[in-house]
């Protein structure tokens, strides 16, 4: 009997285990996994036989170049592609692939961002195979998942410290698990990355230069209708949409990427897509194939995809949950078991993840820090700026009763009654859904829920794991300094889970995350709240936690800064841009179609005043498009003076403070004056398509 569709066309565009099994010499294999699993380097001669195997693998498939496929500090992806050709002297040509080719690349860097780690006439980058994740082909072209570094070493993408803050808190991991006993072989970080997005017509997207230019609309008055009906969330999914999802699907599972989980959003015409968790570095790979995929095949259905987090005003935004636990040989580290209380390997666990995110609070909250996020974050639809933890009604009473001495008992998994004998009986999760918490227990994980929809989110992994590992690392060394004698290591460990609990128990907030008295709450508490990516962004270059970076070789010192200076420079970037595109579409839009309106207005009323008619109606419309012409034009002088002075500014933390203070409020100031024309102007005059229009589609 044939395998079934799914299964056959699974993986079917990735060089697997089986692949290689098939393929390679048995003590090649061997040695690859050696590398694979248990993170050795890898010797030239192996990595010969592994290139051959591959390119043969590839041709067989109909691949004509390869690629080294890495992720510069834009956050996307990056590809340049070589042909395998190599001409013989008899005009013919070889096609070949050398293990020097696939383990290191030679792109010129001179183009990407890098914070000012290089000068231009050091250009020089590599890009280092990453043998953890699986190469794969795309459009006939082998794309190897690679590091990219500078000539000097340093990290000029989102991989690398993703990968070093994996090594570390695996170590460290490991010396926590060796204390009870454990010696697994591989500790990893696991990661499921829901992800948001919007699709509207293509023709609509290419009416709107805002759009196009900076993935969100600029302008655009309310909609007669949002998402209040709240008819959207989970509705049946709408043929062309549910063609396009079955097309992605099929793509990607057969890049082996595990999608699961797809359904309507909240707000009009928004989706999600949720993976089974992976390996963390290999769940960000799949993310950022996911979000390419999803933005190309789209169009196959006269789609366009949005990954902004802010889209549309009026509606929700757009996130991506970071689901995120530890996998020691498989045991999720953050499994409570029936009985939490006792499970005092879980405890310490969680004790060690709540005081990572209460220390490291600050570059959690850089970490997901963007331009398009600062719409969503605070904004009643994602969580708060303030970072706090939720830890659920399961864990709650846990955590209190440690804190005071008491001995907690935990709920035991209650029985729902439904009163309708038919229905099989369900048990009640033990914890319920806090979808207003930026850091929240799901049962056997975290979901760190503030991330953007198009972030990357090796960013706020990189925390998480360095954090986590701190703690993992004051434990150990906790524990050294007290347990004289093996039989005190349970009251010892337990004095540290207290601790810490203790401690950090401003950051453990169970309520309502929206709600105003949160705000006042955490202030009290003494939390962060720190709005804008102007204010969040700054703790980065601080000289602690430019220290705790070094500390765990995550990032040095010039690395960090490095970044720092990458990210101001982009949120500057970026509004100039919006504020560009404003001015642009203002100008050869908006102004020239209101001059329209307003002249057929005009003539309209003076062709009738002549046989006598007044019309009241007319005459105030027009008053009113005058007016409001006026302050357009006001407007867009002024904000095109700001953006001009913000964008002379050199100090990027004071260029990004200008563009927050001065360039943004003209920009609202402009949008709402251009929306309040788009309210009184006639439909067959308005430029673009409305939010009626593109959100409402059919
Ligand atoms: P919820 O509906 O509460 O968000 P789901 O079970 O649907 O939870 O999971 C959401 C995401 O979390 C999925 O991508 C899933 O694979 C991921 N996930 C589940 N368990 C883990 C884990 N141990 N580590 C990381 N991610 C996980
Ligand atoms: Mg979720």
């Amino acid at each position: 009997m044939g395998r079934d569709r799914v299964s056959e066309l699974y993986g079917s565009l990735v060089f697997t285990d089986a692949d290689m099994q098939d393929r390679l010499p048995k003590p090649t294999y061997k040695e690859l996994r050696r590398t694979i699993d248990g993170g050795m380097p890898i010797d030239l001669d192996i990595a010969n036989e592994v290139a051959h195997a591959m390119k043969d693998w590839a041709l067989e498939r109909g691949a004509t170049h390869f690629t080294h496929w890495f992720q510069p500090l834009t956050g996307i992806t990056s590809e340049k592609h070589d042909s395998f050709i190599c001409p013989k002297d008899d005009g013919s040509v070889l096609m070949a692939f050398s293990g020097k080719e696939l383990v290191q690349g030679e792109p010129d860097a001179s183009s990407f961002p890098n914070g000012g780690l290089r000068a231009t006439f050091e250009a020089r980058g590599y890009t280092v195979w990453d043998p953890m994740s699986p190469v794969f082909i795309k459009d006939e072209v082998l794309c190897i998942p690679t590091a990219f570094i500078s000539y000097t070493g340093e990290a000029l993408d989102k991989k690398t410290p993703l990968l070093r803050s994996e090594v570390v808190l695996e170590q460290q991991a490991k010396r926590v698990l060796a204390l009870f006993g454990k010696e697994p072989a591989r500790v990893v970080t696991t990661c499921g990355p829901e992800q948001e997005y919007f699709l509207i017509k293509e023709e609509d997207f290419q009416a709107r230069p805002d759009l196009i230019l900076t993935g969100r609309t600029l302008f655009g008055c309310e909609p007669a209708k949002g998402q209040e009906l709240e008819e959207h969330y989970f509705g049946a999914i709408r043929p062309s949409v549910n063609a396009f999802m079955k097309e992605v699907d099929d793509e990607l599972w057969k890049l082996g990427i595990p999608v699961r989980t797809k359904h309507n959003e909240v707000a009009p015409c928004q989706h999600e897509l949720a993976p089974i968790f992976e390996q963390g570095s290999l769940a960000i790979d799949d993310n950022l194939l996911t979000m390419e995929k999803l933005k190309l095949l789209a169009t196959h259905y006269g789609l366009a995809c949005l990954e902004h987090e802010k889209p549309f005003e009026y509606v929700n935004g757009s996130g991506k949950h970071d689901n995120w636990s530890l996998s020691a040989d498989g045991e999720n580290l953050l499994e409570p078991g029936d009985n939490p209380e006792d499970n005092l390997q879980f405890l310490v666990f969680l004790a060690c993840l709540v005081s990572a995110v209460d220390d490291h609070a600050d570059l959690l909250r850089a970490s997901v820090a963007s331009a398009g996020n600062d719409h969503r974050l605070g904004a009643n639809e994602a969580p708060p700026a303030i970072i706090s933890v939720f830890l659920g009604d399961a864990l709650s009473p846990v955590v209190d009763a440690l804190i005071k001495k008491e001995h907690a008992s935990s709920r035991d998994r209650e029985q729902i009654d439904l009163g309708i004998p038919a229905l099989p009986d369900i048990l009640r999760d033990n914890t319920d859904r806090n979808r207003t918490s930026p850091f929240a227990f799901t049962g056997n994980k975290f979901e760190f829920r503030m991330c953007g929809s198009q972030q990357n989110l090796s960013d706020a992994n990189v925390v998480l794991n360095t954090a986590v590992a701190e703690q993992c690392d004051r434990f150990c060394d906790y524990i050294a300094k007290r347990v004289k004698r093996p039989e005190d290591f349970h009251m010892i460990a337990m004095r540290f889970v207290r601790h810490s609990f203790r401690d950090h128990q401003r950051i453990i907030f169970d309520g309502n995350g929206y709600a105003n008295e949160w705000e006042q709450e955490a202030q009290r508490r003494g939390l962060a709240n720190l709005k804008t990516t102007p204010d969040a962004l700054p703790c980065m270059v601080n000289e602690e936690n430019i220290a705790f970076f070094e500390r765990y070789k995550v990032l040095s010192a010039s690395e960090s800064r490095a970044r720092y200076a990458a990210a101001a420079e982009q949120y500057a970037k970026l509004i100039n841009i919006e504020a560009n595109t404003m001015v642009y579409m203002a100008r050869h839009m908006y102004l020239p179609a209101l001059f329209n309106y307003s002249g057929d207005l005009a003539t309209s009323i003076a062709t009738k005043a002549e046989i006598g008619v007044v019309s009241r109606a007319e005459r105030a419309t027009l008053d009113a498009l005058t007016e409001g012409i006026d302050t357009i034009y006001d407007t867009v002088g002024e904000l095109e003076a700001k953006n001009d002075a913000a964008r002379s500014v050199c100090d990027c933390r004071e260029q990004d403070e200008r563009y927050r203070d001065e360039v943004l409020p003209c920009m609202s100031r402009l949008r709402a004056a251009v929306d309040g024309m788009e309210r009184i102007c006639g439909h067959d005059w308005w430029p673009v398509p409305s939010y009626n229009k593109m959100l409402f589609w059919v």
